[in-house]
């Protein structure tokens, strides 16, 4: 996808350090972290929206929580963290790829 930055990134056009890759999803660090541990779970399969999902990419999303499950310790999230999807203008999505953030390594504040 032209001008997509995390389509830049999967294809390593604009480099950003791996801390897990497999055929259909990377893990990154944000670039700005809002918290101790910010990560964000990329799926390789460029789409924006949980509304356009179809059984391919419900498979992929399925394959990203499945991979995250094993990836906690790895990631220092075994004490927990928050998994949040932004979705949209009211959601706040800045970046038009579908994406979940990993928060954590510290107490996190109720929102
Ligand atoms: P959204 O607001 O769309 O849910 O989240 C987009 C996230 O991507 C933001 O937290 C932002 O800091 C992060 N981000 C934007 N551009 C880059 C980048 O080039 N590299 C990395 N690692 N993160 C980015
Ligand atoms: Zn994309």
């Amino acid at each position: 996808m032209e001008n997509c930055i995390f389509c830049k990134i999967v294809a390593g056009d604009i480099p950003s350090p791996r801390l897990y890759e497999d055929d259909k999803m990377i893990v990154i660090r944000d670039i700005e972290p809002k918290a101790k541990l910010h990560y964000l779970c990329i799926p390789k399969q460029h789409f924006a929206l949980l509304s356009e999902m179809d059984e391919g990419r419900a498979e992929i999303v399925k394959h990203v929580f499945q991979t995250i499950s094993t990836l906690e310790e790895q990631l220092g999230l075994q004490g927990g963290y928050r998994v949040i999807i932004n979705q949209g203008e009211d959601g706040g999505q800045t970046v038009h790829h579908l994406h979940i953030h990993l928060l954590g390594g510290e107490k996190l504040s109720d929102f």
